[in-house]
């Protein structure tokens, strides 16, 4: 166990929360709490163990996943693919774990999404899935939509480390490094050498679905220890630092220097240095670019990341080069969304952030008047504050961040609750201010001595209500369907 697992984490979120809108002209005005500007801590999850951040750059929807193998979700879920049994946006995080007898006893160790669909792996190696299905992404015999998680079946023995989703397809690493893949066949992206088009009428092309993982052949030699997709590409890393990429080509997110798409994964020229410092330790995908870090924990990029000007459609990158505003950090996390990317440096309190956004999702924060940045900039909002894994959504972010006493308890909370007056909710008394706590939850204040149980003093550290941890006491009470009223203030309980 690393000092990381042991440490105190929390969940930050910014970045536009208007989970049914994000990028769909015409569906409603935002309303201004629903755009988080800066870092705000997400308030369901504040006295949650935190390990694990999981959206994707075309995802509206997200999961936690906690030290005990549990999972929460939140945001849009119009196919389903938050696997709670209904289609209704949910939003703000809800614990999936005791809601889907599925799940219920399955220690969930990784996951991914997609557009409409998502993965979850569990510590035994099983893959559950939930949402979108029509092309066969979900991995299961049929073709309809799943609202709950099931068990992955086509995968049969195959022992799941790791999964990725793309916008309509599903790949899967394995315990031996291989790689499955399912899902929608389009550009190639399964990497199995078709792209499953055939002629659905005059002009319009269909794509064949594909329900039963592949194994990505070409790749089977290769011990691949991590995956990574964009919309419609893919990246697999294998043990020795080479990337193999694959899928639409456009705009030369591939890196090989053009624009084809590719049906079989190729090594990426760039990284394959016989340097072994220069060949990569990780990948990450944004919708059409591509990241990598070096041995030596450099950042390289390629495709299209930016809007205008260099980097942008017009002058795409079509092959890995390091980004040189990154000079000079030692970076441990690299990650892309929608429009936005993100550089963790390592060993250091900085969370570095670029990219041209539209809702936030960089978290400069409310006072910055730059809220959009075509070069790396410091999140000024996080300075000081150790970042450990960033997941980036098409509008959103997800940062876990080492938990420390002053400046993460002192970030606001998403979500923003209404103005309270500082009366104790206990006794409803204005007196003793001195002696009046702030649950770290929902902000109630309350005096030490109206606490159930009473506290001598103002605790150290964190501290929740009884409503929000309601003490053993109390779920005892009222277990025994006795002395609920009456009996509170007795000092013999
Ligand atoms: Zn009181
Ligand atoms: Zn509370």
């Amino acid at each position: 166990m690393t000092s990381e697992d042991t440490d105190s984490k929390k969940l930050l979120i910014f970045g536009t929360t208007a989970w049914d809108i994000i990028n769909r002209k015409g569906k409603g005005e935002k309303k201004e709490e629903e755009i988080l500007l800066g870092p705000n801590l997400v308030r369901e999850l504040v006295d949650v163990k935190v390990k694990k951040a999981v959206t994707g750059p075309v995802s509206c929807h997200s999961f936690v996943i906690t030290n005990e193998g549990q999972v929460w979700t939140f945001g849009r879920n119009e196919r389903g693919q938050l696997g709670l049994g209904h289609k209704d946006t949910i939003p703000f995080p809800v614990n999936v774990s005791q809601q889907i007898d599925a799940l219920k006893n399955e220690k969930i160790v990784a996951g991914a999404t997609g557009r409409n669909h998502s993965l979850l792996v569990t510590a035994a190696g099983e893959v559950f899935a939930a949402g979108d299905n029509k092309l066969g992404q979900l991995g299961l015999s049929s073709l309809t939509d799943q609202t709950t998680f099931q068990k992955v079946t086509n995968l049969g023995k195959v022992t799941v480390v790791d999964v990725a989703c793309g916008a309509d397809f599903s790949l899967a690493i394995d315990d031996k490094g291989q790689i499955y893949a399912f899902g929608s066949m389009e550009y190639g992206q399964l990497g199995n050498g078709a792209d499953g088009q055939y002629i659905k009428s005059a002009g319009q092309m269909g794509t064949h679905p594909q329900p039963q993982p592949l194994l990505v052949k070409s790749l089977a030699e290769r011990k691949i220890t991590a995956i990574a997709c964009g919309a419609n590409h893919s990246l697999a890393l294998d043990d020795e630092g080479y990337v193999y990429s694959w899928g639409f080509g456009g705009l030369g997110r591939l890196g090989h220097g053009e624009q084809k798409d590719l049906s079989i994964p190729k090594v990426i020229p760039n990284l394959a240095s016989v340097h072994e410092l220069s060949r990569a330790t990780q990948i990450a995908c944004g919708a059409s670019c591509s990241l990598a870090l070096d041995g030596n924990k450099q950042m390289l990029l390629w495709g299209k990341w930016k809007n205008t000007g260099d980097g942008s459609s017009g002058q795409p990158w079509m092959a890995p080069r390091y980004l040189y505003d990154l000079n000079g950090w030692n970076l441990r996390q690299i990650a892309a969304g929608g429009s936005s990317l993100f550089a963790l440096a390592d060993d250091e309190m900085t969370t570095i952030a670029w990219g041209q956004v539209q809702n936030g999702e960089l978290g400069f924060g409310e006072d910055s008047t730059v809220k959009t940045a075509t070069k790396p900039q410091k999140v000024e909002p996080l300075e000081g504050i150790k970042p450990l894994q960033v997941s980036c959504g098409l509008g959103h972010t997800l940062l876990i961040v080492k938990a420390d006493d002053e400046l993460v308890p002192n970030l606001p909370k998403w979500p923003q609750l209404p103005e309270t007056d500082d009366l104790c909710v206990k006794c409803h008394k204005e007196e003793n201010d001195e002696q009046l706590l702030l649950c770290d939850k929902c902000d109630s204040p309350m005096h030490t001595y109206c606490a159930d149980p009473p506290l001598d003093s103002i605790p150290e550290g964190e501290w929740y209500c009884d409503t929000c941890h309601p003490p053993a006491s109390s779920k005892k009470r009222s277990a025994d369907g006795a002395q609920v009223s009456g009996n509170k203030k007795s000092k013999s309980n």
